[in-house]
């Protein structure tokens, strides 16, 4: 049971399949924030409904990897397209995320918000004891990321890339800005909770994996479709199948 996977949701809609899928449940409240301890089929899971946010999705998981000590942390649900090859039920795989927030100005008499330098944020490094800062991006854990590649092969409502996710407490809808962020900084698509939980999980060293399914595109004129959500959920349980598989294999399982 040490070897079970945290599932990160946002708004019920992101839980609600999750939820419905769990057996033997166990519920628990931390803090405000609500947490499901059950089994999809062989895996053992923990799904949090962190609330929407950068600061709810940091506080539950911290939270839940105090609580449940999990083995590996997922935060998954919808997001805007930055890309604008992706669509409504295209899938990325968070192979890196960064804070879109995080950003110093030129010095300038003008606002020109087109001239901005991205920061890190401040986190706990064990070796000096100290809150230094950090890279820009972060990376997505490469075994995570390989189930989901494996996961992948099995999903056919729309394309499944590695990409890069733009987070913070934000929703940009002008398409220029979109385009500069996609072309400047690289990012995917944007969304609200994966880096603040990404940051967490890396003081905490446990692996982490942001998944997010395009539910609007102002490229493609597509308003936020919730159906996305749980399409997304579906998906994100085969990608813990697969890791459990990958755990399994390499004889890391106790149980
Ligand atoms: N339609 C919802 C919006 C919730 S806020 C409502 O009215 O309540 C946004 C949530 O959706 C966040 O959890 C975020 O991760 C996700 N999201 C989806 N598309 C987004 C976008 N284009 N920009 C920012 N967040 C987005």
């Amino acid at each position: 049971m040490d070897k079970r996977i945290m599932i990160e949701g946002a708004m019920d809609l992101e839980t609600k399949f999750l939820l419905d899928a769990l057996k033997q449940t166990q519920e628990h409240l931390l803090g405000t924030w609500r947490f499901v301890e059950g089994w999809y089929k062989e895996v053992p899971l923990v799904v949090a409904v962190t609330a929407v946010g950068a600061a709810n999705a940091a506080a539950a998981t911290a939270l839940g990897i105090e609580k449940f000590k999990p083995a590996a942390v997922i935060s998954q649900g919808t997001a805007g397209g930055h890309d604008p090859a992706l669509g409504a039920y295209d899938i990325v795989l968070g192979k890196q995320s960064f804070d879109a927030s995080s950003y110093r100005t030129a010095q300038e008499d003008r606002a020109d918000w087109q001239h901005m330098e991205l920061m890190g944020a401040y986190a706990y490094e064990p070796d000096s004891g100290e809150f230094v800062p950090q890279a820009v991006y972060y990376p997505g854990d490469e075994v995570l990321l390989a189930a989901a590649h494996k996961a992948a092969a099995g999903y056919s409502r729309g394309r499944v890339m590695d990409g890069c996710i733009a987070s913070c407490n934000t929703w940009n809808r002008q398409k220029e800005r979109l385009q500069y962020l996609h072309d400047t900084f690289g990012s995917s698509c944007e969304e609200m909770e994966v880096h603040s939980a990404a940051h967490v999980c890396r003081q905490y060293e446990i692996p982490f994996l942001g998944i997010r399914m395009i539910s609007n595109s102002e490229f493609r004129e597509e308003d936020f479709q919730p159906e996305t959500a749980q399409v997304c959920q579906e998906f994100v349980l085969s990608v813990a199948q697969e890791i459990y598989r990958s755990y399994d294999c390499a004889g890391q399982l106790g149980n």
